[in-house]
């Protein structure tokens, strides 16, 4: 669903991707786990068109995504849950979910059905997005990814600022998605919940994956290992 050749990106003179390679499997929940600066934000900023790669080739669905503008990426099925949430503080609930429909692609996501897989924004939907608990919003960033009826969704760092009870919440939501045959790469500090949550992973170091496997059979060592570059 997701593939990923050598990409290389930079910030003015500043190299930050170095050759990175990722596949992601249609229905597959992907970790893209990494120490701070590693690359990871800035992997999704070019899978999103936020930042133009200098070389390489980003694929969804085996069409060639690298260099589109952001909304153009929206309307070929990708969609970011961004770090910090970055709702709208002065729209409400509601209106936040419909700001992510606004590439009017089809499919099967709506009003009514995020509200029916999160059910504890409803009462919220005419309130201020600032009226709700870090976790509700969370919730409601999730949801307004979901309205541009994406077939990926990427997810930036779900549980910053969340109390531990909050990020619970978010992953059991996140985890009634499974079913509903998306492909989700999330981006996770806590390398326990990732793989707890993930099929597959993949570590980033210095811009590059150094590490990737199944989630279940993971070797923990290892992965320490990569992500503090000891090998
Ligand atoms: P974190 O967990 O800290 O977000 P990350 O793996 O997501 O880490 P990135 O945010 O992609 O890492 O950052 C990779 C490198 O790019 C870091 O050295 C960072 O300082 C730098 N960087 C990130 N954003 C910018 C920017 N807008 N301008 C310049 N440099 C940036």
């Amino acid at each position: 669903m997701i593939s990923i050749t050598d990409l290389r990106a930079a910030y003015g003179p500043l190299p930050v991707l170095f050759g990175l390679d990722l596949n992601v499997a249609r229905g597959e929940t992907l970790a893209l786990i990494g120490a701070n600066g590693a690359g990871k934000t800035t992997t999704f900023a070019v899978m999103t068109g936020r930042l133009k790669p200098q070389a390489g080739s980003v694929s969804v669905a085996g069409r060639d995504i690298a260099g589109l503008t952001p909304m153009d990426i929206v309307s070929h099925g990708l969609a970011l849950v961004p770090e910090g949430r970055q709702l709208f503080p002065s729209l409400t609930v509601e209106e936040n979910l419909v700001v992510g429909a606004h590439s009017r692609r089809a499919g099967a996501w709506h009003l009514e059905r995020v509200y029916e897989i999160f059910p504890t924004v409803v009462e919220f939907r005419k309130r201020p997005s600032t009226a709700l608990s870090g976790g509700q919003q969370q919730l409601v960033a999730i949801g307004r990814a979901l309205m541009s009826n994406p077939e990926v969704l990427l997810c930036d760092e779900l549980s910053l600022g969340l109390s531990p009870a909050a990020v619970d919440v978010v992953y059991s939501a996140l985890q009634k998605l499974r079913g509903a045959g998306l492909t989700t790469v999330i981006v996770e500090q806590d390398i326990a919940r990732a793989l707890a949550f993930s099929d597959r992973f993949a570590c980033m170091r210095h811009g590059r994956i150094v590490l990737s496997g199944s989630s279940t059979a993971a070797d923990r060592t290892e992965i320490s290992n990569a992500y503090f570059g000891m090998r």
